[in-house]
């Protein structure tokens, strides 16, 4: 069983922060939004955590703060969605 943070960042953008079972710290983030076009998406990162160190860098984004969360490098969904994670703030590229 996996536990589940929710945090409203703004701009249509939530981010649902995901622990697994056993773990200490969250080690991936649901990326709720909306599309250019306004139609509901989702996306997903894995996080620099220290359960994800066997994926490859290019492939984790750094937690530079928890709370409020700021995250590195800027997020960019395939739908077109780009954006930074900013002070618990979705802050549009
Ligand atoms: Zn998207």
């Amino acid at each position: 069983v996996s536990t589940e943070q929710h945090i409203d960042i703004g701009a249509d953008h939530i981010l649902v922060l995901v622990t697994p079972s056993g773990a200490t710290e969250p080690t991936g983030v649901e990326v709720e939004h909306l599309t250019p076009g306004g139609k509901p998406c989702v996306g997903w990162i894995n996080l620099d955590v220290a359960r994800n160190h066997d994926l490859p860098e290019a492939r984790k984004w750094q937690v530079e703060s928890w709370d409020p969360i700021t995250l590195s490098p800027s997020l960019l969904c395939g739908c077109g969605d780009h954006g930074f994670v900013r002070s618990g703030k979705w802050v549009p590229a």
